[in-house]
């Protein structure tokens, strides 16, 4: 694998900056592996990869790494489906980029059942230079979680939030909320989570209004309910078509989409959320109790990561 040549593309400032305490900072972007060694049902990777990955060699990552220090990145986006796939190399290569670029930030993408089995390489990785992590946390409900094969429960949630605030590390949690067997109720659960978490400014709308991508070749296409839930082939946006049996759920979606284009701050829009959840439901939103301290942004990028 050779260093990634970056002569014909635009300049960095051109791409998403790394925000935190308010200074955004150019960022550059590397890949430390390829694939995955899992199989989520759903993960567009499982089709083209088939639960293998690919380490990138670590001088290749340094290189590339300094190519876009020299053009000015001051934090580091490891793209890795998973970058704790293969940790002794993960760790190898943060070690490095530390010994040579001590006030280079990264951050990283890795699974809920990584970061419990991981849990004592995260104080070393923080203070490698991670500034906050990316994971799939998906839904709070075990039943999706389930068809899902995530390898995580609604319960391992909280103990991955526990590892990272132990290393004083911030989360980003994706999410999938909008699948065939989410229900109104689930929905509600998950805003609901979030809310007694105080994560609201860690979920970017457009999370929460992510619906299930279901790409030929898929092994969701085999679910023994699909013909229940699955429509044609929508080849020109490379995905099956489907819809939720509660006609109220697909009404949701596209309403929380609506919001999520409509842009904002993290807090805003998950109370606009919020409203029009309950509202669908019959049910009164929780009412917001004004902050009594301030609340630092978590560190981000500027453009939501979403799949
Ligand atoms: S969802 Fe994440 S952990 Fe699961 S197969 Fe895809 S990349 Fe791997």
């Amino acid at each position: 694998m050779p260093t990634p040549d970056r002569a014909g593309l635009p300049s960095l400032d051109r791409y998403a900056r790394y925000v935190d305490g308010g200074v955004a900072r150019l960022a550059g972007y590397v890949e430390a592996s390829r694939g995955c060694l899992h199989t989520c049902r759903h993960c567009p990777v499982v089709p083209v990869y088939g639960g293998r990955f690919f380490v990138v060699p670590a001088e290749t990552v340094l290189a590339d790494v300094r190519q876009q220090v020299a053009a000015g990145a001051e934090h580091i986006t490891f793209g890795d489906p998973d970058f704790l796939n293969g940790p002794g190399h993960a760790l190898k290569i943060a070690r490095a980029l530390h010994a040579e670029f001590p006030r280079l930030t990264f951050d990283f993408t890795t699974k809920v059942e990584h970061i419990q089995q991981h849990r004592a390489l995260f104080p070393e990785l923080r203070a490698l230079g991670a500034s906050f992590v990316i994971s799939a946390f998906e839904s709070v409900s075990d039943t999706v979680l389930t068809r899902l094969g995530k390898g995580h429960t609604a319960a391992d949630l909280d103990d991955a939030l526990a590892v990272l605030a132990g290393a004083g590390l911030p989360v980003q949690p994706t999410w999938l909320p909008f699948t065939p067997w989410t229900t109104l109720d689930d929905y509600l659960a998950l805003l609901a989570w979030i809310r007694r978490r105080d994560l609201m400014a860690h979920v970017p709308a457009v999370q929460l209004s992510i619906r299930l991508l279901v790409p030929p070749g898929s092994a969701l296409l085999s679910e023994p309910d699909a013909a229940d839930w699955l429509g044609p082939l929508d080849a020109a946006n490379f995905t099956w078509q489907w819809r939720n049996p509660d006609p109220c759920v697909d009404e949701l979606q596209r309403r929380v989409a609506a919001i999520a284009e409509a842009g904002g701050d993290a807090d805003t829009a998950f109370a606009a959320i919020e409203r029009l959840a309950y509202g669908l439901a019959g049910r009164r939103a929780p009412v917001t109790p004004p902050r009594t301290h301030a609340h630092p942004a978590p560190p981000r990028l500027t453009e939501d990561w979403f799949c």
